[in-house]
């Protein structure tokens, strides 16, 4: 019954001021005293009756999502929508992470600026860029009336096919919660609400209802949970939104051990929890466990539980009216706090110049230069250039799902080139900044042709006639799928890389993927480039990366694999269903994840796995030497500084990074980094303070994170495989609290 409504469900789904956190967050989190918000939320709270309290925790279908839901009075069409009491406003929820979505084009202006997918914003390792685009999605959701904005996503990518890898920040907690966090500031800067997702372990999509990802404690707390726990005391989002999937057993948005034990009393979240949309399971359990708020609860979820079987719990005392309080408090507290009830949205245009030369910027940061053979890039702007495929004459391609946006400029064009029959989440969506447009008007002397390279015979000849040629090759991942190809470019495009690639060797590849795919033509190419999922400005910043107008300085957020069998498992268990459907829903499999924290580039070394390109790693127009590494210590401050010097010809950015062995083994972790711009021949000393828990392992049985007293190496290197610079230090040990 449960299984059938909620097939039912999701066929209808398929229808269809910069600076960041505020300072009473940030006081609230670090010493768990109450501040101003606490206090109004209280105030205000003492005013309510129970059934005011009860209508603060069940949000409804806001029209468009759900394919069928008509749009609620007083809502705008979005992913939820709460008519709130006690003259507060209402909450307007939409999605999602890289910009502002228009579900089922909703709304009949419901255009917007789409950033580039969050693994290139991860690229950038620049949480200032991240903070300026969550600024960018934050103030484009407040001019067009919303105050919660479904965004903040950090999973983690165990599994490179993962179908939303691309809305996250890749493989390594740190620089994922850094990144997210920064993204999450980025937006409340807007005074709208942000929202941490998906708690937790959700890192594929293959049986996301109804699987259970299985990992001890301890592991969870080094790797995934850890992300979360950075990003949060970063960002300090108002919300986290509990995810789809179980967690030993236990379906996460009834979890107590992640919503309550971990995420409120050891993290002090003082912000409250929502359910992903058809992730509620229960009334007084849910309640219990720590779930704050059921999201569009009258539609997504089998039964209404936050509603009448809630208030039936209270009345037969099997929730305590005080956690209905806490449940209330807390999302009124995160209403104040963010800035919802002093600074409501005020409806006007979008800044559309000004927010697509943020997403532009962030594409420029965030491509990653993977091979560049006698300095092939940047291209001669007088040359004959044979621009080929991926549809560069059109645009852009974007990831599908949740997080799509609809572009501004054009309506969204559907091409032949998706993945076969389905009916979720529908053709590919290209973004209209066309990188051969782009590239003309950036290189008027330049002699260029476009082939779509859907006949080989046709682009080899175009290649053969010019002095380079530039392939354009896509991936298309969304929502609801992992990628079952086994890391393989589909629509024979390997086979015209490679052609093309035999006639001319001077040939560069821009990749826009949203994952990492094998390159079987590697050898026999000039360049590669992957540009992921560029965002609403990508042809732009395409075509002034590829010309040299600026340098490329994006780093990989995650190991590229030589093979799927180098992975921790190989093989994902029901990937190969032939829709989305079945697969969200394949078994009640526990994945057992028995490879526990030593995640991507840990698991790479700690099985001696060569990868194709490794975490960590990206090159650009000039070179640089890292050297002089030292650790110093003072107390529990581990500071490492070093000296980096700009050893090319041109102006460059460098991402020194540095990974930690601990004393008992293990994969190498990243403990720091810096991003260093150089003019030709400057040098810099950089010092990177080690984050600690880096340097720990998580003790569940005192629940603390335990430093132990031995031996440290400490890598100073361009990526997690760079052994060139290293010392030891030897740390006398310490505990810190959870
Ligand atoms: C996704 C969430 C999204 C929600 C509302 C769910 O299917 O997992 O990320 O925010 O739908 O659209």
């Amino acid at each position: 019954m449960m299984m059938a409504r909620k097939l039912v469900l999701l066929s209808a789904v398929a229808l269809g001021g910069l600076m960041g956190m505020s300072p009473m967050a940030q006081a609230r989190h670090r010493d768990g005293a109450a501040g101003p918000a606490d206090t109004r939320a209280q105030d205000l709270l003492s005013r309510m009756t129970l059934q005011d309290k009860l209508s603060m925790v069940f949000t409804i279908d806001g029209g468009g999502t759900m394919g069928n839901a008509p749009v609620p009075p007083g809502g705008l069409g979005s992913a939820a929508y709460l008519r709130t009491p006690a003259g507060l406003p209402p909450l307007q929820i939409s999605d999602a992470g890289l910009g502002l979505r228009n579900p089922s084009h909703v709304r009949p202006h419901g255009q917007a600026v789409g950033l580039p997918s969050g693994l290139a914003t991860a690229s950038t390792w620049d949480p200032d860029m991240a903070r300026q685009g969550g600024a960018m999605i934050g103030s484009e959701a407040w001019r067009q009336g919303f105050n919660v904005l479904l965004a903040g996503g950090a999973d983690l990518t165990r599994d490179p096919r993962g179908g939303r890898n691309f809305e996250y920040a890749g493989e390594d907690p740190l620089l994922t919660g850094r990144m997210v966090g920064a993204t999450i500031a980025g937006i409340q800067s807007q005074h709208v609400i942000s929202t941490l997702k998906h708690f937790a372990m959700n890192d594929l999509e293959t049986s996301r209802m109804t699987m259970s990802a299985d990992i001890d404690n301890a592991a969870m707390r080094e790797s995934d949970l850890l992300g979360f726990e950075i990003a949060m005391e970063t960002g300090h989002p108002g919300s986290v939104m509990c995810s789809y999937n179980r967690v030993n057993d236990i379906y996460a948005c009834e979890n107590p051990y992640l919503l309550t034990k971990v995420l409120k009393q050891d993290w002090k979240y003082p912000g409250f929890v929502m359910s992903d949309w058809g992730a509620t399971h229960s009334s007084a359990r849910s309640a219990l466990a720590g779930l704050d708020q059921e999201s569009s609860g009258d539609d997504a979820d089998a039964r209404p539980y936050f509603r009448e079987i809630l208030a039936r719990d209270v009345k037969e005392g099997r929730v305590p009216a005080s956690r209905v309080d806490d449940m209330a408090r807390r999302i009124i507290r995160s209403m104040y706090d963010v800035g919802l009830v002093d600074h409501p949205p005020v409806m006007q245009p979008l800044d559309v110049v000004t927010d697509t030369l943020a997403s532009q910027h962030d594409e420029e940061e965030g491509a990653v230069l993977l091979k560049n053979r006698a300095n092939l890039l940047p291209l001669d702007p007088n040359a004959r250039i044979a621009v080929i495929g991926g549809h560069a004459d059109v645009g852009v391609i974007s990831g599908g799902g949740s997080s799509q946006v609809d572009p501004i400029g054009a309506p969204p064009i559907g091409v032949v080139k998706g993945p076969g029959k389905k009916d979720w989440p529908g053709d590919p969506v290209y973004f209209p900044s066309s990188p051969f447009r782009m590239m003309q008007a950036e290189a008027p002397s330049a002699h260029l042709t476009y082939d779509p390279g859907t006949n080989i015979t046709r682009a080899v000849e175009a290649a053969r006639k010019a002095d380079v040629a530039v392939v354009f090759a896509t991936q298309f991942t969304y929502e609801g799928m992992d990628a079952a190809n086994a890391m393989t470019l589909d629509d024979n495009q390997d086979a015209l890389i490679a052609a093309v690639a035999r006639a001319n060797p001077r040939t560069v590849v821009v990749m826009e993927t949203g994952d990492p795919v094998l390159m079987p033509w590697l050898d026999n190419v000039g360049a590669v480039m992957e540009a992921w999922f560029p965002g609403s400005g990508g042809g732009t910043a395409i075509a002034r990366l590829l010309f040299g107008r600026v340098a490329p300085s994006g780093h990989l957020p995650m190991t590229f694999p030589a093979s799927t069998a180098q992975l921790a498992h190989p093989d994902i268990a029901g990937v190969t269903a032939t829709n989305v459907f079945e697969m969200q829903f394949h078994t009640d499999q526990e994945l057992v994840y028995d490879e526990g924290s030593e995640v991507g580039y840990r698991w790479f070394d700690r099985t001696h796995a060569k990868p194709l390109f490794p975490f960590g790693y990206g090159l650009t127009y000039t070179t640089f030497s890292n050297d002089g590494l030292r650790v110093r210590h003072h107390g529990h401050d581990v500071t490492a500084t070093f000296t980096v010097r700009n050893t090319g010809t041109r102006a460059g950015v460098d991402v020194p990074q540095i990974y930690v062995g601990l004393p008992d083994g293990g994969g190498r972790r990243l403990a720091g980094w810096q991003r260093v711009t150089l003019a030709p021949g400057e040098s810099r000393e950089v010092s990177v303070r080690l984050e600690p828990r880096m340097l720990a392992h998580f003790d569940v049985k005192h629940n603390r994170w335990d430093v132990p007293s031995g031996h440290y190496r400490v890598w100073l290197g361009s990526s997690a495989t760079d052994d060139s610079d290293q010392v030891t230090v030897h740390l006398g040990g310490w505990t810190m609290a959870p």
